[in-house]
């Protein structure tokens, strides 16, 4: 069994947790006309900042990126209109089954944090954790944190790994994303989308950190952290429980990137999906990777993030979504598609009568 993985007691590292209360998060501030469409920026006396700035200071996580290839406008009112915080079972019972996959190939321990610096700490220990584990000859690490800023947009992202899977013979590393579905069939193409633009961005992080991209610097910017503050004693304690050395952030820092670049980029990537009453595997999607495209998608959407557009709704092949989205009755979007579509039919009809 791969070394234990230590969390700390809040549990607000977890991006699952984070993602379900952050997306109910909500100020008194609904868009309610297309004047309003163009979200305002920073005023000099910084009331107002970017999405990045209002929503999420300091990083992204990589779960903001697919829900934003789903809808950025459904993205932008899960932070802005007031919601009621309704449990959806489907994510539930996905949760519980990660919890159990992650549960066969290590331990969790929970340890108390006293620093912003002990919780980033949390996050290299258990990444740290998964690579030795992998150097150590175990063939699969799962819920593996990874973070970094990509494509030199000075944008910091962190998402968390489903499962990596190592083969020790040919020294090949894989990235594998699990999804759980109620209904015994492939999800859409657009659910597609959003799961492979997941794992292109994990593997892009992990990548980066192989070949040496993130240095320190960059970290304690975005993240503001002391990277020379002293551990809490249960993280110290931690630290020394797993043979490793590191009394600050600066140190343990220095033995992650020493670690992961005695290890490989990752090589193929994709994901698993499983049904989720019968646990019976539904099929499985390879990914491949491709750089330009991910570049070219990153860069769109940290402009909606630095407020540099406006915000975009779904295409109108894509209508189907606002079915089904909680946000419907309010969205300017969808009102905003719906004229424009009937004024295009109306000017139809009057050419037709002619
Ligand atoms: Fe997006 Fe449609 Fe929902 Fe509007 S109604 S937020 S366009 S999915």
């Amino acid at each position: 069994m791969q070394e234990c993985v230590v969390k700390d007691f809040s549990d607000d590292d977890d991006e699952l947790l984070s993602r379900a209360i952050e997306n109910y998060e909500t100020t008194s501030n609904p868009i309610t006309n297309n004047a309003e469409r163009v979200i305002p920026v920073v005023t000099s006396e910084g009331e107002l900042g970017s999405p990045l700035s209002r929503f999420r200071p300091g990083y992204l996580w990589v779960s903001d990126l697919t829900r934003q290839n789903w809808c950025e406008q459904q993205l932008y009112y899960s932070f802005t209109v007031p919601s009621v915080v309704e449990e959806n079972p489907v994510m539930t019972e996905g949760s519980s089954l990660h919890l159990a996959r992650e549960l066969a190939v290590h331990d969790v321990v929970q340890v108390k944090v006293t620093s912003n610096e002990d919780i980033w700490a949390i996050k290299v220990l258990n990444l740290l954790s998964s690579l030795v584990s992998l150097l150590n000859g175990q063939t699969i690490a799962r819920e593996v944190p990874i973070f970094g800023a990509p494509f030199n947009e000075d944008v910091f992202i962190v998402g968390l790994i489903d499962e990596l899977r190592f083969d020790p013979s040919s020294f090949q590393l894989d990235l594998w994303e699990f999804k759980t579905r109620k209904y015994k069939s492939m999800p859409s193409k657009s659910q597609q989308a959003q799961h492979r633009l997941q794992v292109m961005l994990y593997k892009k992080l992990f990548d980066d950190l192989v070949k040496g991209k993130l240095s320190k610097e960059v970290i304690a910017k975005h993240l503001k952290l002391d990277l020379n503050r002293t551990f809490g004693s249960d993280i110290q304690e931690t630290i020394d429980g797993k043979g490793m050395t590191g009394t600050n952030l600066h140190q343990l820092l220095d033995v992650l990137f020493h670690r992961i670049q005695c290890i490989t980029c990752i090589r193929e990537i994709g994901i698993e999906y499983e049904h989720q009453s019968s646990k019976e595997s539904i099929g499985i999607h390879s990914v491949d990777y491709n750089d330009e495209e991910l570049v070219m998608l990153f860069r769109d959407y940290l402009q909606f993030w630095r407020g540099q557009r406006e915000v975009r709704g779904v295409d109108i092949e894509e209508a189907w979504k606002c079915q089904s989205c909680d946000f419907a009755d309010v969205c300017d979007w969808r009102k905003l598609k719906a004229e424009q579509y009937s004024k295009v039919g109306n000017s139809k009809s009057k050419v037709t009568h002619k």
